[in-house]
């Protein structure tokens, strides 16, 4: 058995196309986040911790899909979503459908520590963040209201119409960036866990629920394997079960790079031509980090004992 390396954090900031506008926000973004997450890893800290905190910055940025900042819908409303996953106890807690809640991904905590369930939403778990005393902020940027003009526009013009955003995808990509926010973590007691948080699709109808709080498709951990997140057009992620088959590959003792490498693949054979737009981060059990992706970007960045500092990047390993 091969040693292990730890602890470990790997952090993305969602698949789709960069635009180098904003860019430098986005690796920015990412090497924050993941210098706390490897902090708190670094003075023991869970990777439960870890991940959450990490995706918390994240949320705050305004740079991503997540928290502030979020997507808006086709009713030109914001609905985010979030979930998290512990290894060690195979516990999550997820939540969608939010509108104002400042970070998701705590409100995902406080459903998976404080009640019997796994998955809350509406306006239930906006009560459940009363009752905790959450944060709120409007999540709206003046950023996010210009995307969705611009995107409605091609929309109405009968470029291509909902569901199948592929064409405009395709055509677009520029308006594209999924810039959902996911981190994973391996502890310095070998315990995994990941965590998602995103606005979900751009000009989504409303209600709709996509992969990242969805535990399996967005977001899985096992300590017996190791742990994932994912990002790009869920309703792919959720037909595949994305995350947990990546966590399956490793458990068939692929590395983690292997196993997203594999999961891209999949992807690209079993539902071929549909968005070329996910993205994948994995860490396994012995430390090992794994990202690829079948979209033309990867906003990405890992931590691990060897390198101490964020090795961030635009792109993984693309595979299509
Ligand atoms: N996976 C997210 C969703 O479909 C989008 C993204 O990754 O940005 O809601």
């Amino acid at each position: 058995m091969s040693e292990v390396r730890k602890p470990v954090i790997v952090v993305h900031g969602g698949a789709g196309f960069w635009n180098p506008e904003r860019s430098q926000q986005g690796m920015e973004g990412v090497e924050n986040a993941a210098k706390t997450g490897f902090g708190i890893l670094k003075r023991g800290g869970s990777a439960l911790d870890s991940v959450i905190e990490a995706v918390a910055i994240m949320e705050d940025e305004g740079a991503f899909n997540a928290g502030y900042g979020s997507s808006l819908n086709i009713a030109k409303r914001v609905e985010m979503e979030a979930s998290i996953m512990d290894g060690k106890t195979l516990q999550a807690g997820a939540v969608g459908l939010l509108k104002d809640i400042k970070n998701p991904v705590r409100l995902a905590r406080i459903v998976m520590e404080k009640t019997d369930h796994v998955f809350v939403v509406g306006e239930g778990a906006e009560k459940l963040a009363e009752m905790f005393n959450l944060k709120r902020r409007e999540p709206t940027t003046d950023l996010r209201l210009k995307y969705y003009e611009r995107q409605r526009k091609v929309l109405l013009e009968g470029k291509s119409k909902l569901p199948k955003l592929a064409g405009i995808i395709r055509n677009h990509p520029d308006l594209f960036g999924f810039e959902t926010v996911g981190a994973v973590a391996l502890d310095k007691e070998e315990n995994v866990a990941a965590a998602t948080s995103t606005g979900g699709l751009s000009l989504k109808l409303p209600g709709r629920i996509g992969d990242s709080p969805l535990i399996g498709c967005g977001t899985y951990a096992d300590n017996q394997v190791g742990s994932c997140s994912a990002t790009g057009v869920g309703e792919i992620a959720v037909r595949l079960v994305l995350a947990k088959t990546v966590c399956n590959s490793m458990g068939n003792r692929k590395s983690a790079q292997e196993a997203v490498e594999f999961a891209i693949d999949l992807v690209n054979r079993r539902i071929p031509d549909a968005y070329n737009s996910m993205g994948l981060i994995a860490v396994d059990v012995y430390g090992g980090v794994g990202a690829a992706h079948n979209s033309r970007n990867l906003c990405w960045t890992y931590i691990t004992p060897e390198t101490q500092e964020p090795v961030t990047s635009l792109t993984a390993k693309i595979l299509k």
